[in-house]
């Protein structure tokens, strides 16, 4: 096995183009067989990681129509920041080579949901510390519907927490720097299955 690419823009290309074949209901559904892991027992070699949510809807392998060793996953609800993360993502890129990380919020997320709500279990205050934060920011520039409240802030963190890993020392801010990695925000809607990508600097 070898990577599909090392190249950024190729990455990105692929992961649209899969991301059509699923909204588009002609997923080819690669290399997920038993064969495929047993090619990769020795060594991975993923051509992009991607940063979203733990939610079921939410399957980075399936949505992008891709197989086993392709995708460096971290899901983790709200898609929100923590040590460990930052940890898996510094490792993906350092240790695994990936030249594009991309940071997904979805559409109708729980967290946030939560968070606007004001629900939820005692523990999501590990997560709603940082979601209501940008809850709030929406709300500053005039977003009060709560539809719209709820998808701005989804996409607001996304780009905020992409902005974040882009200066983060040592091992992600000086590879965007120099071209090395593109770290790019993106949003899934769970009504049409489509990602749309923000702009690699948003
Ligand atoms: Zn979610």
């Amino acid at each position: 096995m070898t990577r599909k690419t090392d190249n950024w823009q190729e990455a990105l290309d692929l992961l649209v183009k899969g991301n059509e074949n699923f909204y588009m209901g002609a997923t080819q559904h690669p290399e997920r067989g038993r064969e495929t892991l047993f090619a990769q027992y020795v060594q991975q070699f993923p051509f992009a990681a991607i940063l979203s949510c733990a939610d079921s809807r939410v399957v980075p392998e399936l949505l992008f129509d891709v197989g086993i060793g392709d995708l460096f996953t971290c899901r983790i609800a709200g898609t929100a920041l923590s040590d460990a993360v930052i940890g898996s993502l510094e490792f993906a890129v350092e240790g695994l080579g990936v030249s594009l990380l991309v940071v997904m919020g979805h559409e109708n997320c729980g967290a946030f949901r939560a968070c606007i709500e004001k629900e939820g279990h005692a523990n999501v205050r590990g997560i709603s510390w940082q979601l209501t934060p940008v809850i709030e920011e929406c709300k500053n520039q005039g977003i009060t519907e709560p539809g719209e409240l709820l998808r701005e802030s989804i996409i607001l963190n996304a780009k905020k927490v992409a902005r974040q890993l882009r200066s983060l020392g040592p091992i992600l801010g000086p590879r965007v720097t120099n071209g090395k990695l593109k770290i790019i925000p993106a949003y899934h809607s769970l009504l049409t299955g489509k990602v749309v990508f923000f702009d690699p600097v948003d």
